[in-house]
């Protein structure tokens, strides 16, 4: 497998063992939700939650159906985002995934409502969040449905922020567009991937509106934490360690404590 950062060719046991990080270059190679489960939850300890919510062509955008099927088929997923719950070194976590295979990691209603649902059982059940992001934005093909994910994903993030539950996000190559616009950052920690892009519009939208030149490594990870967009890099062999860092951290007693 060519890493598509370096072009250097690496034995694709060796890209799995490094967790898909090249080891000449560091380059995060995408990576899929079944494959980020395994290296973030306990052994045998994720359960799937709301899958099977279908989107019922809203508009009727004609095509949509079958590129809906072409992207189940692809990637073995029912949506752009899995969602259930885990361990994480033995302390439950509420875990959602989004797949940038799946039609470029799009929000429409299904994206909303399970991100949604995950939220919400994390508010009443006092269990912390976690999201990884990888997103092209809203789901055109849903019109102004895929818009309201925005609000309601929005609103379900101030749920957990009222009951002092933790939601953590990792940001991963790409997250733009709507994702971005909405709960990707509301995390009360956001980190992201090293390289990753994260920004709203692209790079090349931008340039052309203002006339401007812009600056190396626009909108990736590095950049927007020098800005203040994003709190902390973590490298993916090291997110599983932050994780359980974090949640011990966040875990008090009295009036905000979750977990008791
Ligand atoms: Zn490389």
């Amino acid at each position: 497998m060519e890493c598509p950062h370096c072009k250097k060719n690496h034995d694709e046991t060796v890209l799995k063992a490094n967790l898909m990080v090249c080891p000449e270059c560091g380059y995060h190679l995408r990576i899929s939700p079944q494959e980020r489960i395994k290296y973030i939850a306990d052994e045998g300890s994720f359960v799937e939650l709301f899958s099977g919510i279908k989107s019922n062509n809203p508009i009727d955008m004609e095509g949509y159906e079958e590129k809906l099927e072409a992207a189940k088929a692809k990637t073995s997923l029912d949506e752009a985002v899995v969602t259930g719950s885990c361990t994480v070194e033995n302390r439950a976590v509420l875990l959602g995934i989004m797949s940038f295979d799946f039609m470029g990691g799009s929000m429409g209603s299904v994206v909303g409502e399970k991100i949604t649902r995950l939220m919400l059982k994390g508010a009443k059940e006092k269990t912390p969040v976690i999201i990884y992001t990888t997103s092209g934005g809203a789901r055109m093909q849903e019109g102004l449905f895929s818009l309201m994910q925005m609000a309601k994903t929005s609103s379900a993030a101030a749920r957990l922020d009222e009951e002092g539950v933790p939601y953590f996000v990792m940001l991963c190559d790409p997250t733009t567009g709507g994702v971005t616009a909405s709960f990707a950052m509301l995390g009360d920690i956001i980190c992201a991937e090293p390289g990753a892009l994260i920004g709203f519009a692209g790079p090349r939208v931008i340039e052309g509106t203002i006339k401007q030149k812009l600056p190396e490594g626009f909108q990736r990870a590095e950049f927007q934490q020098q800005k203040g967009f994003v709190d902390c890099i973590v490298p993916r062999a090291e997110q599983k360690a932050f994780w359980v860092k974090m949640i011990d951290a966040h875990k008090v007693t009295g009036k905000y404590g979750y977990g008791k």
